[in-house]
């Protein structure tokens, strides 16, 4: 497919554009930042421990001693668990809340969800598996089959613990193993824990005052209810809606694909906004199955390195856009203007050349608005005032259109930095009440609060009882952002000091396929403790800080968001803390660790013997 630039205005002021971004950002900024969000489970009487599709089934609690605890179900565990198996790793339990495998895409159900992102990046081990996305934005519970079909595939349902969730780990230093509490009332002593519980598990809910006296239906968008709307996630015809007047609290990616249908089927939806997000239109064309039959092996990697250029890196010359989706427009245009205008010599030059057009983009996304929404105040209200990279871009071909329905009222709460009250019956937005039905919340999760209320786990304690919490209150320190001293065969997945690639479960990929390597590489030696010299971690930490490019002035004038920890004075960016050099490059650092094979800055022990 030819992909061409889109035509974006030259004639942007950005000085002037700066300043807005910067009064809007002001507008929103609240002094408690993260203290708006209440835990979920605590706010909503079934919000977090219940879950609404599948029965929790009552059993015994399991005493067993277990290799690998895998924590976690979604793209971070079930891949670490994949590579654990394919590299002959025996005994592989995956543990996790949810009733099957699926991480978000087992809890979020709601009407329209699709993933966002090129399907063909983003769903791993297509080409293991032999299974090709219907489109180029898969639908959610296609996604989650996939999950299914790897775990069926490679065998990873054996011995899965659904329906419970870890409450404690505590290092045993007399048995080399790790205590696991449940609360399943589960007794398990695994000899490695992974800890993959991934960025989204945790929803996150804004402390509304009244919120505890609505007397109407509430839920989050990561719990959809459908016996009360009607439909189910592959047929959402949200029928028992038709007269129930329903308020969306949020407008993120989730909201811009539930309010097209709750549009279409409730008597009355009311958007409650305080940030308006940028929308494209969507292109999701079916998958030619020419093109699929053409690919050759190989085309998985080579199709994410692409997008991870054009998203990040910056298209290389003469390379063309795979993906061609508002992801890749600014690398895509950026390249279209070098060819013309002669290549950069410098990475500053580079840079300013980004952020000149991340503003001409933004442009053009606002002039889109007041094509399509027909009412005038709205079409103003929901035009972003941001940089691309301040909030999430999103596409849809039907959530600004939805507002020209005379069922749907978006309520723009941004002057007072979120919606104002609830009441028994209803929502206060600019004074005025609203009365509703259902309350959804689209709210998000939790990605920069503190570790312990994200991961839910009170207790974890590695050698000499040390709290892990306690260990990183200062910063992760880790050697490769995958192990930490004090704490043997424990091993994380996730955000926290390594690469990141623009396809997230790219970077989880790389991450499951370096633990399984030591895992395999640690019992091939006859080790039963493996964890890093604390020089190595330190080190680690002095390299990646070192290398880090900043950029805190540009997540500061950021509106505010979990991508810049809801803009609190203390900047925690979303991903971690990020190698520098880029995702390329940590990948070939990790491969040269591991060629080398001396398992560098790792200490290896084992029971009953001399260290080995
Ligand atoms: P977000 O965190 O992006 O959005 C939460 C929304 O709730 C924001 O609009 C926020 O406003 C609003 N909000 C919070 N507090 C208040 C308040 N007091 N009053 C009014 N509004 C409030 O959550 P999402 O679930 O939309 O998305 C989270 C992430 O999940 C995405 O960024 C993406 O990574 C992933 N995702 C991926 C999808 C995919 O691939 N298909 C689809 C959906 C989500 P404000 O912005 O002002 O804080």
């Amino acid at each position: 497919m030819s992909c061409q630039p889109t035509e974006t205005p030259e004639d942007v002021d950005i000085a002037a554009l700066r300043a807005k971004y910067l009064h809007e950002r002001d507008k929103r900024l609240r002094r408690e930042g993260q203290k708006q969000y209440v835990p979920t489970d605590e706010a909503l009487a079934d919000g977090y421990d219940h879950d609404p599709y599948m029965p929790i089934v009552p059993r015994a609690p399991i005493r067993d001693d277990i290799n690998v605890a895998v924590l976690g179900g979604g793209w971070s565990g079930i891949q670490a668990a994949y590579h654990l198996k394919r590299e002959g790793v025996p005994d592989v339990r995956v543990i996790d809340q949810a009733g099957d495998f699926g991480g978000v895409w087992y809890w979020n159900r709601y009407p329209g969800i699709q993933c966002d992102n090129d399907a063909y990046c983003y769903i791993p081990l297509l080409e293991e598996t032999g299974f090709m996305p219907s489109k180029q934005f898969e639908d959610g519970w296609a996604i989650q089959e996939h999950f299914q079909r790897i775990a069926r595939q490679f065998g990873l349902y054996e011995g899965a613990l659904f329906h419970t969730l870890v409450t404690s780990l505590r290092w045993d230093e007399s048995i080399h193993r790790w205590r696991i509490g449940t609360d399943r009332g589960d007794e398990l002593r695994a000899r490695f824990v992974v800890m993959a519980s991934g960025p989204l598990n945790r929803p996150k809910l804004p402390a509304i005052p009244g919120m505890e006296r609505f007397k109407g239906r509430i839920f989050h968008t990561a719990r959809w209810d459908y016996d009360y709307t009607g439909g189910d996630r592959k047929n959402p015809v949200l029928d028992k809606l038709a007269d129930k007047r329903v308020a969306i609290l949020g407008t993120g990616a989730t909201a811009i694909q539930v309010v097209p249908h709750l549009g279409r089927w409730a008597k009355q939806t009311y958007v409650i906004q305080r940030t308006p997000t940028s929308v494209d239109e969507r292109r999701n064309e079916p998958t030619d199955p020419e093109w699929a039959k053409s690919l050759q092996p190989g085309w998985q990697k080579a199709r994410q390195a692409n997008f991870h250029r054009g998203a990040i890196d910056g298209l290389l010359p003469g390379e063309p856009d795979l993906i061609c989706d508002f992801w890749t427009e600014i690398s895509r245009n950026l390249q279209a203007r070098f060819e013309r205008e002669g290549w950069p010599q410098s990475v500053a030059e580079i840079f300013a050349a980004r952020e000149a057009e991340d503003y001409r983009v933004m442009e053009r996304i606002r002039k889109r608005i007041e094509t399509v929404v027909e009412d005038k105040a709205t079409a103003e209200a929901l035009k972003p005032w941001y940089r691309t990279v301040c909030k999430r871009p999103c596409s849809s071909n039907d959530y600004l259109q939805t507002f020209n329905r005379p069922n749907v009222k978006l309520l723009d709460v941004s002057a007072s930095r979120g919606l104002e009250r609830m009441t028994e019956t209803g929502v206060v937005a600019n004074g005025v009440e609203y009365e509703i039905d259902c309350m959804v919340f689209a709210s998000g999760y939790e990605v920069t609060s503190e570790l312990k209320r994200r991961w839910g786990i009170e207790t974890i304690e590695g050698r000499g009882g040390r709290s892990l919490y306690a260990h990183w209150d200062d910063g992760y320190r880790t050697l490769h952002g995958m192990t930490t001293h004090g704490f043997p065969n424990q091993f994380f997945v996730g955000f926290y000091q390594g690469g990141f690639n623009a396809t997230t479960t790219v970077t989880f990929g790389l991450q499951g396929e370096h633990i399984a390597h030591v895992i395999k590489a640690a019992m091939d030696r006859g080790a039963t403790v493996v964890e890093p010299s604390e020089a190595a971690q330190d080190e680690w930490v002095r390299t990646i800080r070192a290398s880090a490019i900043d950029l805190t002035a540009i997540q500061r004038e950021c509106t505010p968001s979990y991508l810049n920890n809801e803009g609190e004075e203390k900047i925690r960016w979303y991903l971690g803390e990020t190698y520098g050099p880029g995702f390329d490059a940590f990948a070939r650092l990790l491969q040269d660790w591991r060629d080398a094979g001396d398992l560098k800055g790792l200490v290896l022990g084992a029971r009953e013997t001399e260290p080995v």
